[in-house]
């Protein structure tokens, strides 16, 4: 337990208890107690010489903690967070400030990395692209319909390898508001996508009680994913550009972890249901997201699809169209998907404290592995 202790700051010192179960237990006396001999298909773990303080960075991942962002990120006042507007800004707002209580500092010299996308004029209101990113958008003067300006929030905490990155993510932008809908005009977004991005500030305040990792990684919160997949297509072109101040090549990020939506119940009659994508190649992504349900009783079952070519969907698309691996949790559309009813009061809590406990593990397990 002693590298636990050392970097817990003296606010933090409430995580060294973790609510489970609803009772308050200290955590090492509860990884010493209770939790299982490791399963032999999680041949990473039993290498990992700090395991009883990744059993207690596991178990400080809290329903509380999880509650408070997505309470927060779908409530009224953040008027649908669409990207470009006033409620999309006090999101991003919002992430910075919790990564900085963790002592968790940016990716480069600001948490903001701005960008702008266009829509050009007689296309559809939905459709914008990436200004400067997109083969297409250098159009002819006047073409221009309207350019929204838009940030993703990046953060890193840098590894012994500083030339290898991992980076975890999910879109915090949403749909914002429809003003001729009646009634409830306002698209909360709660589990599209407040559940991923808590899940993502779960997991970076959890790597901030653990040692340097192998690997730099990196916690990103993407805007403009409802437009287009604007935020991740800026970030992964950027790179591919030779643009990017940190990485130099699309080859030094090993893996890319998403989130989109972990709080649904698309299955009532089975509220453990959760989808686990993954790069097929990639074996044993699958071992340790299995291995970490058993090690640490999670209530999840998993419906594991292993893809070729996992594109499409959500922010996890164009890491893999430039064979970046990659895993994606996401718990399916559900009769609230992309409508104003999407409540944080419907988000499934203990499942998404249970996805972000077994993401934390495998993420872990992506940053430190021996390639
Ligand atoms: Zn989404």
């Amino acid at each position: 337990m002693k590298r636990f202790f050392v970097k817990i700051p003296l606010a933090g010192f409430a995580l060294l208890h973790v609510s489970l179960a609803g009772a308050q237990i200290d955590a090492g006396k509860f990884v010493a107690d209770t939790v299982a001999d490791v399963p032999p298909s999680v041949s990473l773990l039993s290498m990992i010489p700090d395991r009883e303080c990744l059993d207690a960075a596991v178990l400080s991942i809290d329903s509380a903690y999880s509650a408070k962002v997505i309470s927060f990120l779908a409530d009224d006042a953040l008027e649908g967070r669409e990207a470009g507007t006033r409620g999309g800004a006090r999101a991003a707002e919002f992430i910075v400030s919790e990564l900085s209580k963790y002592g968790i500092g940016p990716c480069g010299s600001d948490y903001f990395r701005y960008f702008e996308a266009i829509r050009l004029n007689g296309v559809s209101r939905a459709v914008y692209m990436v200004k400067g990113r997109d083969d297409r958008s250098v159009p002819e003067k006047g073409r221009i319909g309207d350019t929204l300006k838009l940030r993703n929030v990046l953060a890193m905490i840098e590894g012994v390898r500083k030339d290898e990155f991992v980076i975890v993510g999910a879109h915090y932008d949403h749909l914002g508001t429809d003003p001729d809908l009646e009634g409830d005009n306002i698209y909360n977004g709660a589990d599209d996508n407040a559940s991923g991005v808590s899940a993502v500030l779960q997991i970076a305040r959890a790597f901030s009680m653990m040692e340097k990792p192998e690997r730099t990684v990196i916690f990103a919160f993407w805007d403009g994913e409802e437009k287009g997949l604007l935020g991740s297509k800026f970030f992964v072109e950027n790179v591919r550009s030779g643009l990017d101040s940190l990485i130099a090549d699309i080859s030094m990020v090993k893996g890319y972890m998403n989130f989109d939506m972990i709080g649904g119940n698309n299955k009532p009659d089975v509220p453990e249901h959760f989808v686990y994508f993954y790069t097929a190649s990639e074996k044993r992504y699958e071992d340790w997201m299995t291995g970490g349900i058993e090690r640490y009783s999670l209530e999840l079952a998993p419906d594991i699809r292993a893809w070729d070519y996992p594109a499409g969907g959500s922010d996890n698309t164009y890491f893999a169209k430039y064979g970046v691996p990659v895993i994606w949790y996401h718990t399916d559309a559900h009769p609230y998907y992309h409508r104003p009813s999407d409540h944080a009061d419907k988000v499934n809590m203990s499942k998404v404290v249970d996805i972000s406990r077994l993401s934390f593990m495998t993420f872990y397990c992506m940053a430190n592995e021996n390639l």
